[in-house]
């Protein structure tokens, strides 16, 4: 799957412009294995553009539950509202917003009750990564906020290292291939049924680097920043994602 992260970004028109664009670039009309997060207020505009199609479109975040929060969408109202998917401790909703693993743990079963597909993301620091505990700080996300879960079988976890993301930096493919058969492992493990997710890559990927990574057996797909806020490049990175995995 390939899920286009447009965070804080976009207005109306140019949400509508960039839709019409990906129509015409992705002109068989197979919008499978696509996802967009458009930020809340543009979600339902999104959804009506694409509500024929395959395409999923999610959110960015969603809140455990609903009542006197100001501010907060509910997994409840989002599923209500036809959200297909939530991104779910992205590392600026951590830094920025405080969120905790307790917190993303509530979040995850909120989802899943409601019938969301949670995208959990976890990833290391620059710092984490130079002190050689990438794995050991992943595990522990990872279990934090999966042990005791039923998960659903369609799970997705997105390993964004912190250091990659919007930075043009990336980690080498067969080593993110590597870190993505030790989460599947330690997913596996972790959670109450035994499910094997599939593992998004996110951290810079581009329509340039996207076949470098697609062409490992244990990357499943891309959670794009800034190469989605573009039309083009984002069709040339799903373009690639299904040459490269023949779909
Ligand atoms: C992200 O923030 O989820 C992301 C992957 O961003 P970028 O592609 O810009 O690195």
């Amino acid at each position: 799957m390939i899920i286009a992260n447009w965070k804080a970004n976009g207005t109306l028109t140019s949400n509508l412009a960039w839709c019409n664009e990906l129509n015409k670039l992705l002109s068989n009309s197979d919008f499978s294995d696509i996802g967009i997060a458009p930020s809340h207020i543009h979600f339902t505009q999104i959804q009506k553009m694409f509500e024929d199609s395959s395409l999923e479109v999610g959110l960015q975040d969603i809140d455990f539950n609903g009542g006197a929060k100001t501010g907060s969408i509910s997994a409840s109202m989002a599923s209500d509202a036809g959200c297909k998917f939530s991104l779910l401790g992205h590392s600026e909703r951590r830094q920025l917003f405080n969120e905790d693993d307790d917190l993303i743990k509530t979040k995850l079963q909120a989802a899943i009750s409601n019938g969301i597909k949670p995208i959990l993301c976890i990833g290391e620091s620059k710092e984490c990564l130079k002190s050689g505990k990438t794995r050991d700080f992943l595990k522990k996300q990872l279990i934090n906020v999966l042990s005791g879960i039923e998960l659903i079988d369609h799970a997705v976890i997105a390993y964004e290292p912190i250091w990659a993301i919007g930075t043009g930096n990336t980690p080498a493919p067969k080593d993110i291939n590597s870190i993505h058969e030790f989460i599947k492992d330690v997913v596996q493990s972790s959670s109450a049924n035994n499910i094997e997710p599939k593992v998004l890559y996110g951290g810079s990927v581009s329509h340039e680097n996207a076949e470098s990574f697609f062409g490992e057996k244990s990357i499943d797909g891309a959670l794009v920043g800034g190469a989605s806020l573009k039309a083009n490049p984002f069709a040339d990175i799903v373009k690639i994602y299904r040459k490269v995995k023949r779909k």
